[in-house]
């Protein structure tokens, strides 16, 4: 029986990243990964898939071109499902070998197989012809992330009832798709469709959506999804769904609405992929959704020797912050000097049209009893923003009255997740408004709009005395 210093299960941002760190301390380091290829739901399912698609039905259907050409405007006529699956298969061909090179170029172990624990200390790992291998280690990180949650009233078929695994797969662009979960992941593949022109109804039992992001930011947004015809059905729970035939599916609503479509995505919520850990055998109890309860700051689990990171440990659950953890875990496991997770992180939503945000929302402000000042501005107040015809957009800052400090940036549009990297710099260095006011910004960008934001916070701030 082989043993390791570390043996990370799962491949996925938190697993590599983790096995990755390990391997550069000079620590033995086993991967296990179940799927066929390394690389986690991120790069087969999920982050790198939905962000292809994002890009490939922006370049096809010329979205980006539209402020200026009309809503007419096409690149390509009829695009297909073959259309946007092509440039899918190149993006995550490419993704897999870097990190395959990863693993190979830092001498990490990798083994395809499912893992389980017979003991605290030893894992059993079976191929997919049913053979059986055994491995003890000193510590291990559980990154086996998590799947789409998939309740026993959805008549899942693979082909129109799908999950948001499953949707990657359609045959064919339906001309009407029902999006249940306006979650991030639902309201990512809402406006995707829509900027296909398929038609989207966006269903959802709460009121609202996106509760942790800014509400005049969603606002904005949700004015803009209805402005490009996207169904909100918000504040009715799903009765049933039923598929009648092939390509018409009803979903019933309490209160008696109901909505018709081609296809139905189920996009309402993930669990934790703990099932087949046989965690009993290590003394790890998984809460209702599968999940795992971790020192915040060190990632450890009430088993000393077995770290939990990524999407297995629940919020965020993001790519970027998965990375983080696991790198982190991978240093207090080994016993190794780490740095605590910053306080702020970006959160980006690649919807149509992006939002990031970063810091505290106007409500936490509020809530928290500070006094602040906000600032906005629109990027079709930016030179840059004409150029790209942009005619939605904007930048909102939210600053301490008391210090100055920028507490929260929230942006929607164009770029958003690229932009919101200049907030958190700020944010996270504890800059205040001053810098943005004293500084220049390259001319014509959309980064203009910080300063328009600030400058529009700074016309109704007390001066400051220097
Ligand atoms: C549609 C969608 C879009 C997303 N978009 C973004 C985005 O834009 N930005 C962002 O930051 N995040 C995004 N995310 C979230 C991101 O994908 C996850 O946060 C990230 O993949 C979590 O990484 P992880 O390492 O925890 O686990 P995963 O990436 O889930 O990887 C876990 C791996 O463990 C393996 N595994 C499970 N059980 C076992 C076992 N018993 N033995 C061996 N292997 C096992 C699995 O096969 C899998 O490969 C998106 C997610 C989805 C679903």
């Amino acid at each position: 029986m082989d043993h390791y210093q570390l043996i990370v299960i799962g491949s996925g941002p938190a697993g590599r990243r983790a096995a990755i760190q390990a391997a550069k301390f000079g620590r033995d380091v086993l991967v296990i990964e179940k799927g066929r290829r390394v690389g986690g739901v991120s790069v087969h399912t999920g982050t790198i898939p939905s962000k292809t698609l994002r890009e490939t039905a922006l370049n096809l259907t010329g979205w980006r071109e539209r402020g200026f050409y009309g809503r007419a405007y096409r690149v390509k006529q009829d695009i297909s499902a073959d259309d946007l699956r092509a440039r899918l298969h190149i993006t995550l061909n490419h993704e897999i070998e870097v990190l395959e090179h990863q693993f190979a170029r830092n001498k990490v172990d990798t083994l395809r197989g499912e893992a389980r624990f017979l003991d605290a200390h030893t894992l059993e790992v079976t191929g997919d012809a049913g053979e059986k291998l055994c491995f003890t280690s000193d510590r291990f990180l559980i990154a086996v992330g998590t799947k789409p949650f998939r309740p026993g009233y959805v008549p899942f078929d693979g082909e129109y009832v799908l999950d948001s695994d499953e949707i990657l797969e359609l045959r064919d662009l339906p001309r009407s798709i029902a999006v249940i979960g306006a979650g991030v992941i639902g309201v990512e593949y809402a406006t995707i469709f829509s900027a296909l022109d398929v038609h989207v109804t966006l269903v959802e039992p709460r009121n609202s959506m996106l509760d942790f992001i800014d509400s005049e930011l969603v606002a904005d947004f949700t004015h803009d999804l209805r402005d490009r015809g996207i169904a909100l059905r918000f504040g009715a729970k799903v009765e049933k769904i039923e598929k009648h035939a092939p390509g018409k599916c009803e979903i019933t609503l309490e209160g008696g609405r109901s909505v018709r479509s081609n296809v139905v995505l189920f996009a309402a919520g993930r669990m934790g992929a703990t099932d087949s850990l046989n965690l009993e055998a290590c003394g790890l109890p998984a809460d209702h959704r599968g999940r795992l309860k971790v020192d915040p700051t060190t990632f450890q689990t009430d088993v000393p020797h077995i770290f939990a990171a990524g999407d297995v440990i629940g919020f965020p659950s993001l790519a970027s912050t998965s990375m983080e953890q696991g790198r982190i875990a991978a240093c207090h496991a080994l016993g190794e000097k780490a740095y605590d997770p910053p306080e702020y992180f970006p959160y980006g939503i690649y919807a149509v049209p992006e939002i990031s945000t970063v810091g505290m929302t106007e409500e936490e402000v509020q809530k928290r009893g500070i006094a602040y000042e906000c600032g906005i501005a629109r990027f079709r107040e930016t030179s840059r923003g004409h150029i790209m015809g942009l005619n939605s957009g904007m930048l909102k800052m939210i600053f301490s009255l008391k210090t100055r400090r920028l507490l929260g940036c929230h942006i929607v549009g164009e770029g958003a997740t690229e932009l919101v990297h200049i907030g958190q710099a700020v944010l996270n260095l504890k800059g205040t408004l001053e810098y943005f006011v004293e500084n220049t910004f390259n001319y014509p960008t959309l980064a203009e709009a910080y300063k328009i934001a600030a400058l529009d916070a700074w016309n109704r701030m007390p001066p400051l005395d220097r």
